[in-house]
C-alpha cells in the first residue's frame, strides 16, 4: 500500500488525457494530428525502444477528411500484448468504452492529447502481428502515395452517410468493398483456409449434401448441423451435430470442430450466427442472412442497394390488406415475411372477395408481419448465381431461365436464351447486391423479366436449385464455387461448357418410403445425368433429386431431360 501511495503523490498527471465519447462527425484533415501521433510514439518508445507505433486511419493521410481521431497501431507479439497494454495504461490511456470492445487478445485503448488548445482523441490498437495489420498498413501507404486515390476515398466517404440499420450497413459495406478493391490491386490477400480444415454447414438438406460433396472432393472435412439423423447430408458428412437451426448450444458444438461455418438455408436464427461469430468466421455472413430471411427486410435492402422490386406493402391485419389492395391493385401475392419456401406460405388474391379470410388461409399467427405485393405478368423468370470471395473478388455464372409450377421450381435452362444485354443486366444486379451486402460465398438473385425491366423477386445468400445445372454444365459447379469463396481459395471459372437443362424430380403421392423405378430407360440417353438426394421418404412435391442433360441448344437439352423424367416413377405413385 505504501508504495502505491508514494507513487500517486509523487507522480505528475499522466501525459495522455481522458477520452470523451462524442457523436461522430466528419472534419477536415488537421496537421496537428501528426504532432499527436509523434508525441505518443515518443512516449511509448521512451519506455520500450523496441516497439513501433504506426499511425493509421484517416488522420494518417494528409488531406483526407475523417472523424479526426488519431488511430495508432502497435504491432505486438501475442505474448507481449499484456505488457504493452499495461504500459499504455501507465501513460494515461483507458479501456475502450461501449458494449462490444475488442477482446483482451487485441485490445483498443483510448485517450486524448491537447495541442494548441484543441483536444484530440486517440485510439491505440495493440494488435498481434498478422495479415489484418499488413492490409491496414498497405492501404494507408497506398493512400499516402497517391493523391488521386485519396481524393476518390474522400469522395466516397462524403457520399455515403450513416443513419438507420440498413444505411449504416451500406456505409460499412460500400467502404469495405472499395477498400477490398484497393487491397486486391496492392496484392495483399487473406491466407486461405486450406484442406483438411473442417467446414461447418448449418442445414443438411440436398444443398448441404452437395456442398459437402464438393468440399470433401477438395479434401476438406465436413461437419453438418441438422435435426434429422437421416438428412441428405448425413451420409457425406464427417460429423453430424443433431440440433435445430436455432439451437445455439448445438451450433457452438459444431463451431468447435470447424475453421469456417456456412449455411445452406436462410432460416437460421440470427442469434446462432451471433454466437458462432465469436469463435469462427460465418460466411456468407450475418448481414446477408438477416437481410434475406425476412421478405420485408429483403425488399428494403434491395431498394436501398438500387434494385427494383414489385410494388409492396407490409400488412398485419385484414384492414391493412384491404388498404394495400386499394393502393396496389389486384391480383396480389400475400406472403409470410419469414419461413416460406417452394411456394409455401404464400397465396394469390385475385378478387376483392378473397381479401376476407386471406390472412387466416395463410395460416400465420394473428398480427404476424406479411408482405402484400403486386403480381407481375412477367415474360420469364431468370436467376443468377454470383460468388464473392473474402477479398471482394467476384464471378457470376451465366443466367438461368426458370419455370415454376405453383411456386416450386420444375425446370431450369442455362445459359438463358435471352438477349445479351438482358443477361448482362441480370448479372450486374446480382454482383451489385452481393457487394452491397458484404457477402462472402454465393448469392442467388431470382428475377422477373417484365417487358424491358428486371425486377428482383427473391435473394438467397447461398447456392440454389436454379444453379444445379452447373454440376454438369459449367467449368466450376456452384457448390465448388461456394466452398472456394468461403475458404478464400480463389474463385473458379463460371463459364458454361454446354447448353444445359435441369428437370427437378419431385415427389408424388402420399408419404411413404422412397423407391424410384424406370432408371434404365431414363438413363438410356448417355447425355442425361441423375442426381438423387437420398431422401428416405417421398411425398407430393418433395424435392427428391434432379436430372440434367446437355444439348446443342437449351431446347434440345430440355427435351432430353424431360424424356428421362417421364420414364421415372415413385413406387406406389397414384
Ligand atoms: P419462394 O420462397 O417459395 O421461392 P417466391 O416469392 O420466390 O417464394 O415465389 C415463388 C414463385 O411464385 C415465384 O418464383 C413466381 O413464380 C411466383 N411469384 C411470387 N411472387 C410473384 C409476383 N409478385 N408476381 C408473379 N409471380 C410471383
Ligand atoms: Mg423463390
Amino acid at each position: 500500500m505504501g508504495a502505491v501511495y508514494t507513487r500517486v503523490v509523487t507522480r505528475q498527471a499522466p501525459p495522455i488525457g481522458p477520452y470523451v465519447r462524442q457523436p461522430a462527425s466528419v472534419v477536415p484533415w488537421d496537421p496537428r494530428t501528426l504532432t499527436v501521433a509523434e508525441a505518443v510514439t515518443a512516449l511509448v518508445r521512451d519506455r520500450r525502444p523496441d516497439l513501433v507505433v504506426e499511425h493509421i486511419g484517416s488522420t494518417a493521410v494528409p488531406g483526407l477528411p475523417g472523424k479526426g481521431i488519431v488511430d495508432l497501431l502497435i504491432p505486438t507479439e501475442p505474448a507481449d500484448v499484456a505488457a504493452v497494454t499495461a504500459l499504455l495504461f501507465d501513460l494515461g490511456f483507458g479501456p475502450q468504452p461501449g458494449d462490444d470492445p475488442f477482446p483482451p487478445s487485441r485490445p483498443l485503448l483510448v485517450g486524448s492529447m491537447e495541442v494548441d488548445g484543441t483536444t484530440f482523441r486517440i485510439h491505440c490498437h495493440v494488435q498481434p502481428r498478422g495479415e489484418e495489420m499488413v492490409r491496414d498498413l498497405a492501404f494507408r501507404d497506398a493512400l499516402r502515395a497517391d493523391p488521386e486515390l485519396t481524393a476518390a476515398y474522400a469522395a466516397l466517404k462524403s457520399e455515403i452517410v450513416a443513419g438507420g440499420y440498413h444505411q449504416s450497413y451500406q456505409y460499412t459495406y460500400r467502404k469495405q468493398a472499395w477498400i477490398a478493391a484497393v487491397h486486391r490491386r496492392l496484392g495483399v490477400r487473406r491466407t486461405p483456409i486450406a484442406p483438411p480444415a473442417t467446414i461447418g454447414i448449418l442445414g443438411g438438406g440436398q444443398l448441404g449434401r452437395m456442398l459437402a460433396q464438393a468440399a470433401r472432393s477438395m479434401g476438406y472435412r465436413v461437419a453438418v448441423l441438422d435435426p434429422d439423423p437421416d438428412c441428405p447430408a448425413a451420409a457425406v458428412a464427417d460429423h453430424l451435430v443433431l440440433g435445430s437451426y436455432d439451437d445455439v448450444g448445438a451450433a457452438l458444438r459444431l463451431a468447435d470442430l470447424c475453421a469456417v461455418v456456412t449455411y445452406e438455408l436462410e432460416h437460421v436464427a440470427a442469434a446462432v450466427v451471433d454466437a458462432l461469430e465469436v469463435h469462427v468466421p460465418v460466411r456468407p455472413g450475418r448481414y446477408p442472412l438477416v437481410s434475406t430471411q425476412d421478405r420485408i427486410a429483403e425488399r428494403r435492402f434491395i431498394e436501398l442497394a438500387g434494385g427494383s422490386v414489385a410494388p409492396w406493402r407490409e400488412v398485419r391485419t385484414t384492414d391493412e390488406l384491404r388498404a394495400a389492395a386499394d393502393a396496389l391493385g389486384l391480383p396480389l401475392r400475400l406472403k409470410a415475411a419469414t419461413g416460406g419456401y417452394d411456394g409455401r406460405s404464400q397465396i394469390r388474391i385475385a378478387t376483392n372477395g378473397e381479401l376476407d379470410g386471406a390472412i387466416e388461409r395463410l395460416g400465420r399467427p394473428p398480427g404476424a408481419s406479411l408482405l402484400a405485393e403486386v403480381e407481375l405478368a412477367f415474360r420469364d423468370e431468370l436467376s443468377v448465381v454470383v460468388a464473392r470471395g473474402p477479398d471482394g473478388e467476384t464471378a457470376a455464372f451465366p443466367v438461368a431461365l426458370n419455370v415454376h409450377d405453383a411456386g416450386i421450381l420444375v425446370e431450369s435452362v442455362a445459359p438463358a436464351p435471352i438477349p445479351p444485354e438482358t443477361a448482362d443486366r441480370a448479372t450486374q444486379i446480382g454482383l451489385d447486391l452481393a457487394t452491397a451486402m458484404g457477402l462472402c460465398g454465393t448469392l442467388t438473385a431470382e428475377l422477373f423479366w417484365v417487358s424491358d425491366d428486371l425486377i428482383v423477386n427473391e435473394l438467397a445468400p447461398r447456392v440454389h436449385n436454379s444453379g444445379h445445372w452447373t454440376l454438369d454444365g459449367a467449368e466450376t459447379s456452384q457448390f465448388e464455387q461456394h466452398i472456394r469463396a468461403i475458404t478464400g481459395l480463389g474463385l473458379g471459372s463460371p463459364t458454361a461448357l454446354a447448353p444445359t437443362a435441369v428437370v427437378n424430380l419431385l415427389g408424388t403421392g402420399p408419404v411413404r418410403d422412397a423407391r424410384l423405378t424406370g432408371l434404365g430407360e431414363a438413363l438410356a440417353d448417355p447425355s442425361v445425368h441423375l442426381h438423387l438426394y437420398d431422401k428416405r421418404r417421398v411425398f407430393e412435391r418433395r424435392k427428391m433429386g434432379h436430372l440434367s442433360a446437355i444439348g446443342q441448344d437449351v431446347d434440345a437439352a430440355l427435351e432430353r431431360a424431360r424424356r428421362a423424367r417421364a420414364a421415372l416413377h415413385w413406387e406406389g405413385e397414384t
